[in-house]
Parts: structure tokens; sequence; C-alpha cells
């Protein structure tokens, strides 16, 4: 019987990425609805140590896959980690952050184990059966004796933007196992590290060698420049079209230092070549949830607010008071941000 809750875990150069101890942290709430256990997938070359990190998050139990074609990510070797996993431990449910990397491997996966996968997941439920809701109407029972009475299968319950984010689908998937998602970076609240957690760590051997690469590795580059995650930013001064080009960021990047953030954009600035992919803010973006994000010259496209509608506090700055954006934040300044920008730098410099 197919059973818990499979986390692949994210890592690059030995270190797990947020994104992976998000996806712990959801697991294990869906796992007391579940009454299952969470497992991690930990693969890459001699990548063991890393395995207590994810019981800090939650984890129950770390399966590990160390060899040497796991060192760096490629496609084959991992996928059939993956595969192997699945038809020897049978989970319900399997998650991948819906990154570059989930986003290579699940797909691929899901075809290989006959089964669906629902991406780009912003909420995750498990699926209240009828008979559990029957049972808490009609009688007095504990909701321990309810679960135990409840055997039927409860489907997890996947909810992802359709139709450019104008609905959101729910996908349930009654008739295969495992079920699989991808699931947005930034969306899955981060759990408490509780170094006192203990769990299992089991080495497991799928027997994957050199010859399972379908690739040549000619070279690895390693990013010299720092990698920012605006996902971790308090504050997020963000820039559109409004800004006029790559130097219009200038004055953004100004009043960001100013108040210790970062600087964000729109899609369009990104698809102009203004600045860097990984600071775009929306649906094909970061979601980001800052306690303050400052728009410069962005409308609000519902593809943009997407990725940023659970702000805290939205000060938009635009030309236009009828824009979308103005209609979202929480205070509006209507004129031109060249003017407005370096007016708050100032105002903040002199605060
Ligand atoms: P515009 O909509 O052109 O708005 C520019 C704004 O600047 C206007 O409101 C204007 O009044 C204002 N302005 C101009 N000059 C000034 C000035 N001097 N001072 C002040 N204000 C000024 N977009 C995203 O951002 N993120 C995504 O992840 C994303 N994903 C997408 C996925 C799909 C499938 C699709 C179809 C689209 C996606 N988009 C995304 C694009 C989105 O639909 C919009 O086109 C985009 O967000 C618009 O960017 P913008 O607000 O910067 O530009």
């Amino acid at each position: 019987m197919s059973k818990d809750i499979y986390v692949v875990v994210e890592q690059r150069n030995g270190n797990i990425q947020k994104v992976t101890y998000e996806l712990i942290s959801e697991a294990t709430k869906l796992a007391a609805d579940l009454g299952e256990q969470v497992v991690a997938v930990l693969m890459g070359y001699k990548i063991a140590d890393k395995a207590q990190s994810l019981i800090h998050y939650g984890a129950q139990k770390v399966l590990v896959l160390d060899a040497p074609v796991l060192e760096h990510y490629t496609t084959e070797p991992y996928v059939r980690g993956i595969e192997y996993v699945i038809k020897n431990y049978e989970p319900n449910i399997v998650l991948f952050g819906a990154s570059s990397i989930g986003r290579d491997m699940a797909p691929r996966i899901a075809g290989r184990v006959h089964t669906g996968l629902t991406a780009d997941c912003t909420r995750l439920d498990v699926e209240v059966s009828k008979y559990q809701e029957y049972l808490r109407k009609a009688t007095n029972l504990p909701e321990e004796k309810i679960m135990a009475l409840d055997t039927s299968d409860r489907n997890l319950k996947m909810t992802r933007p359709a139709f450019g984010g104008n609905v959101m689908a729910t996908i349930v998937c009654r008739n295969y196992r495992p079920q699989m998602a991808t699931v947005r970076p930034g969306v899955m609240e981060l759990g408490e590290k509780d170094t006192s957690r203990t769990g299992e760590v089991v080495m497991v051997d799928a027997g994957l060698t050199e010859a399972d690469m379908n690739v040549e590795i000619l070279d690895v580059v390693k990013q010299t420049k720092k990698a920012v995650d605006i996902t971790d930013a308090k504050i997020l001064v963000s820039g559109g079209r409004g800004v006029g080009g790559p130097e219009g960021y200038n004055p953004l990047r100004e009043l960001a230092a100013e108040l210790g953030g970062e600087v964000s954009s729109s899609r369009i600035g990104v698809d102009s070549g203004w600045i860097e992919k990984d600071r775009q803010v929306g649906q094909t973006g970061k979601t980001v949830h800052p306690e303050l994000y400052i728009a410069c010259g962005i409308s609000g496209a519902i593809q943009h607010q997407a990725g940023m509608e659970d702000s805290e506090f939205i000060l938009a700055i635009n030309t236009d008071k009828f824009c979308p954006m103005m209609q979202l934040a929480d205070l509006g300044i209507v004129g031109d941000l060249k003017k407005i920008v370096p007016a708050l730098t100032e105002a903040v410099k002199a605060y």
C-alpha cells in the first residue's frame, strides 16, 4: 500500500535549498492529517552529513542516495534515483520544488511511474472524506477515533494558478499513486528548525553508475557573482517598464540600500535584459512576501500580483492613479518615479 510523504531534496554544491525546508515543513502538516510520515530523499555525492538538517526541520526518515554520478545534477541519474525509490518504497505523495531542477525531473518521473503531476502548486491540502465529515457532525467521537475509523483514501488537494492566474485550479489524483506535485519556492511557510528532533537515516543503493549518464560533463562553471534571493528580503524596491531602461534601476538600488532591502522587478525588466532573471517577481518569477513592497512604475498585471499580493505593506509609485497596482496598494503616490524615488531616498537618509 502506498504510504508516506516523500520530499525530493534539492541541493546545490552540497547546500540544501530553502524550498526543501519549506516542503518538509508543509509535508509535516499534511502528514499529521494523513497519519503518515515525512521522508526526505537526499541525492548527491558525499552528502550523507546533510541528512540531520532535514530531520531538524521535521523529516522522520532520510533516504540517502550517495554516488559519484550524482555529484552534479544531471537529468538521467537523478530521475533514475527517484524512480528507484518510488518503485521500491511506494510513497503516497512525492513533492518537488518548482525550481529548474524540480521542473526538469518531476514530469519525467511521473511518466515513468505512470502517475499524474500537478505542476507549480501554491497550496496543498488533504481532502476530507464524506465519512469523516459525517462522523464529526453526527457523533462526539474524538478526532483520533474518527481518523482511525475512516480508512478511505485521503487524497491530496493540489491548488495551482491556471489561465494566467485568473483561476485557481484544485486538482485531485484519485486513481494513481504516488500523487505528485511541484511546489513554488517561497509560498509554503518555513517551519522552525529544532535540533532536538531525531530521525532515521537510511543509505539506499539504487545501483547508479556512470552508465546511467546520457550526457558528458565537460566543465562545471560556478557562478562567481553572489546570487540574490529576493524571497528572503524584508523590503523590496521593485521596478517595472516605468523605470525606462537598465540605468533606471539605479535610483531604486539607492533607495533599497538606504532601507536595507533588495531590488526586484516585473517581467518586463527581465525580458528586456535590464535586470537579472533571479529578481523577477510574479507567476513565472518568484513569490515574495516582504514587510514592504515598493512598486515603481509597475502596472500590477495579474501575473505580477500573483507573486507579491501577500506583501504586508504595498506602496505604489505610478503616474496612472487608476492602474491595478494602485487598487492593490496600501498607499499610492501618483507621479513620476524619477522624481519621487530620489526624493524618498533623501528623506530616508535625513530620517
Ligand atoms: P506595464 O504593464 O507596461 O506598466 C508600466 C507602468 O509604469 C504603467 O502603470 C505606467 O503608468 C507606469 N509608468 C510609466 N512611466 C512611469 C514613470 N515615469 N513614473 C511612474 N510610473 C510610470 N509579469 C511579471 O511581472 N511577472 C511574472 O512572473 C509574469 N509572468 C507572466 C506569465 C504569463 C503566462 C504571461 C502571459 C505574462 C506574465 N507577465 C509577468 C507579464 C504581465 O502580464 C505584464 O505584462 C507585466 O507584469 C507588465 O509589467 P510592468 O507593470 O512593468 O509594465
